[in-house]
């Protein structure tokens, strides 16, 4: 009789958003009056902006007839795209990142759920505390990690790095018995919505270049940055060609959560231990496991990148940004700790009166028919922390605020 993998069977059941679901459906039952408002999302609500449309139909229109009709894409993704990528994103930071060097992919999910697959067996992860799940459970459906402790609330054999109101959210160095080769970072963050500085992330790239570690450095959230001292790319500090793997998206920048587009750089100067081009790797990877993003999805993704694109998908973030300011102010009004929100679409708050997160959650749904996310969902140092998002309508972001303000 064959056997299930039995690393996937220490994954416990997706806890968090079935729980939540659970909680507002039987709420939602007993209180059919009410009206609830979702701030726990982690979707975008705005439409594909003008200039990503005209793109769509322009390349529909070209996959109908026999002379511009597209089949199979070539194995890193359409030149025009990585080239506009090269360009528009990595040159314009003064990063040093050749088209040849990113890879398109169908979104930031399955590339930093993948990217441990060519890694060895034996490799170490770090991961952040509070942490997007993605990064924890591929490695433990890989059988690189040991067991899940349910009183923690921690798996065994990974090194988890805290981040909390004491350190800022972000994360320190490990110490020196902690020896990580594959640490993940995610900056801006989710669920905190925290960032850290140009000068803290090149102490993360000087330490995994002195400790033969690699970094990958998943930066979803880029286009959120307002601040001028926060890195948009790894890639801007130096040396990071040696040590770093970037993951970018355009499911939050530019709406395409259903649309999927993404992509990974993995630079020529990565090497392994042994010399070896990890970029190789991966290269070979996408190759037998992918077989390309669409055509029409890769043209509205060079799109974004257009005059009109950026201007239009701009307005968008700032749309989202409006909400998170209004989320910000209302909750420091009401006498809440927040943090995060001003380079994220995620506010991060302590709970009050030392609630529990899910005891905040109940007291939310309950008195405000408010949704958000409970911190501990996210690892234990989410604990007594809670996740609202700003990307729902701004008339509901305020009538929900406005309501918590009452409370
Ligand atoms: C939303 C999100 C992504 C994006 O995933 P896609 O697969 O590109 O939609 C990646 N990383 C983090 C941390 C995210 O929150």
């Amino acid at each position: 009789m064959i056997h299930a993998n039995a690393d996937y069977l220490k994954l416990p059941g997706s806890y968090l958003f079935s729980t939540i679901g659970k909680k507002v459906a039987a709420f939602s039952a007993a209180n059919p009056d009410k009206k609830i408002i979702r701030l726990g999302i982690g979707d975008v609500t705005q439409p594909l902006c003008p200039a990503v449309i005209d793109a769509i139909h322009k390349a529909t229109d070209e996959m109908a007839h026999a002379e511009t009709f597209r089949g199979y894409t070539p194995d890193l993704g359409y030149e025009f795209l990585r080239n506009t990528i090269a360009d528009k994103v990595y040159k314009k930071l003064g990063a040093d990142i050749a088209s040849d060097e990113i890879f398109i992919s169908d979104g930031a999910k399955s590339d930093s759920g993948n990217i441990q697959e060519i890694f060895a067996a034996d490799t170490k992860v770090a991961v952040c505390d509070p942490v997007y799940p993605v990064y924890v459970d591929t490695n433990v459906m890989a059988g690189r990690t040991g067991n899940y402790d349910e009183a923690t609330g921690l798996w065994s054999n990974v090194v988890y790095m805290p981040c909390t109101a004491e350190n800022g959210y972000a994360p320190e160095l490990p110490a020196a018995d902690q020896t990580p080769d594959l640490i993940y970072l995610c900056f801006p963050n989710n669920p905190t919505g925290a960032t850290i500085t140009k000068a803290q992330l090149q102490d993360w790239v000087d330490y995994a270049n002195k400790n033969g570690a690699v970094i990958v450095y998943d930066a979803a959230y880029e286009a959120y940055i307002s601040e001028d001292d926060v890195p948009h790319s790894i890639y801007e500090c130096q040396g990071a060609r040696t040590c770093a793997i970037e993951i970018r998206s355009f499911s939050k920048n530019a709406g395409f959560t259903g649309t999927r587009l993404g992509f990974t750089v993995v630079p020529h100067d990565l090497k392994d231990a042994d010399g070896v081009e990890i970029r190789s790797l991966w290269a070979r990877r996408h190759g037998t496991k992918f077989n390309g993003a669409p055509y029409i999805i890769q043209r509205a993704g060079e799109a974004v990148y257009s005059e009109e694109g950026q201007r239009q998908t701009n307005e968008q973030i700032a749309y989202y940004m409006n909400n998170a300011k209004y989320i910000m102010e209302g909750l420091k009004e009401a006498g809440y700790t927040v943090s995060g929100g001003v380079n994220a679409p995620y506010i991060w708050l302590k709970t009050p009166d030392k609630m529990t997160s899910w005891e905040f959650f109940d007291f939310l749904l309950n008195e405000a028919n408010v949704v958000g996310t409970p911190g501990s969902g996210f690892g234990p140092s989410g604990e007594h922390h809670f996740r609202l998002t700003a990307f729902g309508s701004f008339e509901n972001t305020v009538e929900a605020i406005d309501r918590i303000k009452k409370l």
